[in-house]
């Protein structure tokens, strides 16, 4: 399986990295190596000085399709779940200072949280709210209504490039309120008021 992400899909986290707003969406890929697996800590990798939450929407694709339609792209997804797009911030600067790929930064093993999926017909996929707790704080909160191109879109963009498969996973990308962890902080993602993942950092 694959592990597509779309960058910049929030116009407030696009501001607050001081970014150029796309005119269409960002995508970069994550090895399946970069799931972290369920119940492990999240060990702070020893090349990085900077790593930075994102929690995001995750779609997970249910079969093969290419050039979707977008009209057509509800039928790939039965399951809305949430994650963590775990960055190495200093390390994808220097990159994008250089105009280089960003895998480093964002490929790296256990980069890729994953917490539970639910039906997606538990959810008003025009607005899913969601939320990241850490250390029981705030720290962000969403909802898919301020995603710059929705789920139905981002299914129809990104599988002109690359074939879809059963099992591959979307991220959808994060909004506002990124931020640095440092070991012992507890992340608590929690889609519709759900619980749907909780990570320890090491
Ligand atoms: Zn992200």
């Amino acid at each position: 399986m694959k592990i597509i992400c779309i960058g910049r899909n929030y116009a407030k986290h696009i501001e607050e990295l001081a970014n150029e707003r796309p005119s269409e969406p960002v995508v970069f890929l994550k090895p399946d190596s970069a799931i972290l697996p369920k119940k492990m800590p999240f060990f702070i990798p020893p090349f990085s000085n900077e790593i930075h939450y994102e929690v995001e929407v995750l779609v997970k694709i249910n079969k093969v399709g290419k050039y979707i339609d977008k009209k057509f792209a509800h039928k790939y997804y039965d399951e809305i779940g949430l994650g963590i797009d775990f960055t190495d911030r200093e390390l994808q600067s220097k990159l994008k200072a250089k105009g280089l790929p960003w895998e480093k930064s964002k490929g790296f093993d256990g980069s890729a949280v994953v917490g539970e999926f639910y039906p997606k017909e538990q959810f008003d996929l025009e607005n899913i709210k969601f939320q990241l707790f850490k250390n029981d704080d705030l720290v962000q909160s969403g909802e898919s209504k301020s995603m710059l191109w929705k789920i139905d879109e981002l299914i129809a963009y990104v599988s002109q490039y690359f074939t879809l498969k059963k099992g591959d996973l979307i991220f959808t990308g994060t909004p506002a309120g990124v931020g640095a962890v440092q070991p012992e902080d507890v992340l608590v993602g929690t889609l519709e008021g759900k619980d749907s993942f909780r990570v320890k950092i090491k």
